[in-house]
C-alpha cells in the first residue's frame, strides 16, 4: 500500500523527533523538538503535539499506525485518568538508592533490576514517598507508556523492552512470582509485544490531528532498541557498535547471553534475542585530546591498513565493566607519540582492539557468532576507524542504513521488523 504512512516517535535525553515512512521504508518527513527546562508530563505532552502539529497534514491523514520510544527506565506515577502525580523520574535517576536493599531483598541474585537506577528500585522509591489518591488505582508508567496513552486513551499498557528492567520475565511473557507478590499500591501495566496494536488513536486526537479514526498505536520500545532496529541488522550474527561518548556493543543472537559481572543482558526481540554489552572507553576520550574538527583532518591521514604498534585501555577514568570487569582498572594512554597521527592511531587502534574482545566474549558466553557489524554514533563517519576495525573482527563493518531511533519506531509501528 504506496500510501500508507507509518509514525515512530522518539522520545531521548535531549529532545523528542518524529519520522514518517512511507510503505517503501522511505522518509517522507523528519521533525525536531529540542527539550528546555525541566522534564515533566506537561512538558511532554507539549513536545509529543509539537511534533505531530508540524507533520504537513496530507501526511497525517494517510498515517495507518503510531509507535513511540522512550529512554530506559524514565517512569512517572499517574491517577486513574493518566494524570501525573509525581514528576518523572528520568532513566539516570538514582534518587531511590535507598530502597535498593529492598530490591535485592526480592529480585533473584544479579538480577537487571538491582540498580539504583532500574525501574523497579523507581517504583518502589516512588510508591513509598507519594500520597497517592485512595478514590481510584494509581499507575506506574513508563515514559513511553504514558505518551503512547495520550494518544490512544487506553490506560495500563507497556512493552516488553520497556519492562525489562520493571523485572518483567520476557522469556515467559509475564511478571514473575517474586514480582506477583509484591505489595505495591498502584497498578502495574499489561506488557504487550513491541509493535502490537494497543487501540486506535482516540477521538480526541483524530479530531486534533486529522489522523484517520482506523489509525493504530502500537506497542512501543526503548530509544536504544530503537536504534538498533533503524540499522537494518535482522539476522542472527548482525551486530550494531555504537561508537558514541561510550562503547556500547548490540549482537542479535538465537540464544540468550546473561551475565551480571560484565553487566551483559539481552533484550527480547520476536524469536531472537539482543544482547548487549557497554565499555565505559569510546569517543569521550577522543574528545578530551582531539576536536571533531581535528579527528575529522587527522584520520584520513592514518595508514589504517597497518596495525599502530601502541597499545592503550582508553578510559575517561579508572573502572570498566566490560569486556574487562575491573572497577579499578587504570586508562592506559602512554607513551604519547609527538605527532598527533600516531597518537590517534593508537587510541582508535585500542578502542577496535577492545570492541573486538567485547564481540569475542559476547560469543564466549553462548551467542550466536558475528557475521556482520553495522555503525551508529559519531564515530561511524570515520572511515580510517572503520577499516582498522573491520580489520580486527575480521568481518565486514559498514554504516547503519538509518540511525535515528525514530526510524527504528516507524519500522516497528509498520510491523516490518
Ligand atoms: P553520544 O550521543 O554518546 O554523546 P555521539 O554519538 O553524538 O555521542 O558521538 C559523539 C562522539 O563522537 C564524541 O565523543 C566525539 O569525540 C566522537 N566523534 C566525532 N567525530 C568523530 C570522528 N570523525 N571520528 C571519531 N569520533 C568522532
Amino acid at each position: 500500500n504506496h500510501s500508507a504512512h507509518y509514525l515512530g516517535i522518539d522520545f531521548g535525553t535531549s529532545g523528542a523527533r518524529a519520522i514518517v515512512m512511507d510503505g517503501d521504508r522511505q522518509i517522507q518527513s523528519q521533525i525536531t523538538v529540542n527539550f528546555t527546562g525541566k522534564q515533566d508530563g506537561e512538558m511532554w505532552r507539549s513536545a509529543l503535539f509539537d511534533l505531530l502539529i508540524q507533520i504537513p497534514p496530507a501526511q497525517r491523514q494517510q498515517i495507518q499506525s503510531i509507535a513511540i520510544d522512550g529512554t530506559s527506565s524514565t517512569v512517572l506515577l499517574c491517577d486513574h485518568q493518566g494524570h501525573p502525580l509525581t514528576a518523572p523520574m528520568l532513566y539516570n535517576d538514582s534518587s531511590g538508592a535507598g530502597v535498593l536493599d529492598q530490591v535485592k531483598a526480592i529480585a533473584p541474585p544479579h538480577h537487571t533490576v538491582i540498580s539504583t537506577t532500574s525501574s523497579l528500585t523507581k517504583l518502589l522509591w516512588l510508591t513509598q514517598t507519594t500520597p497517592l489518591p485512595s478514590s481510584a488505582p494509581s499507575h506506574f508508567l513508563h515514559q513511553a507508556d504514558w505518551l503512547s496513552f495520550l494518544l490512544h486513551g487506553k490506560l495500563g499498557a507497556s512493552d516488553y523492552h520497556n519492562a525489562l528492567k520493571l523485572g518483567y520475565d520476557v522469556e515467559n511473557l509475564c511478571y514473575p512470582d517474586w514480582l506477583q507478590q509484591l505489595e505495591v499500591p498502584v497498578r502495574l501495566p499489561e506488557v504487550f509485544t513491541p509493535g502490537t496494536p494497543i487501540a486506535p488513536v482516540s477521538a480526541e486526537m483524530v479530531d486534533r490531528f486529522g489522523f484517520p479514526s482506523h489509525c493504530l498505536v502500537c506497542a512501543g520500545t526503548t530509544d536504544s532498541i530503537a536504534a538498533f532496529l533503524a540499522s537494518g541488522a535482522s539476522s542472527p550474527g548482525e551486530a550494531v557498535s555504537s561508537l558514541g561518548s561510550t562503547l556500547v556493543l548490540k549482537l542479535l543472537s538465537r540464544t540468550r547471553v546473561d551475565d551480571a559481572r560484565y553487566g551483559i543482558y539481552s533484550h527480547r526481540l520476536g524469536d531472537l534475542w539482543l544482547v548487549g554489552g557497554a565499555s565505559n572507553t569510546g569517543g569521550a576520550v577522543l574528545k578530551m585530546f582531539f576536536t571533531d574538527e581535528e579527528l575529522g583532518d587527522l584520520s584520513p591521514q592514518i595508514p589504517s591498513d597497518r596495525p599502530s604498534p601502541l597499545d592503550y585501555y582508553p578510559l575517561p577514568k579508572p573502572g570498566e565493566r566490560f569486556p574487562i570487569n575491573d572497577p579499578n582498572l587504570l586508562p592506559q594512554l602512554e607513551p604519547s607519540p609527538e605527532n598527533p597521527v600516531e597518537f590517534l592511531h593508537g587510541i582508535l587502534e585500542s578502542i577496535a582492539r577492545i570492541e573486538a574482545r567485547g564481540y569475542h566474549l559476547l560469543q564466549e558466553l553462548g551467542a550466536t557468532p558475528l557475521t556482520q557489524v553495522y555503525t551508529a554514533g559519531g564515530g561511524a563517519k570515520n572511515l580510517a576507524w572503520t577499516k582498522i576495525r573491520s580489520r580486527h573482527l575480521g568481518i565486514p563493518v559498514t554504516p547503519s542504513e538509518q540511525t535515528e531511533a525514530a526510524y527504528g519506531t516507524a519500522l516497528l509501528a509498520s510491523s516490518q521488523v
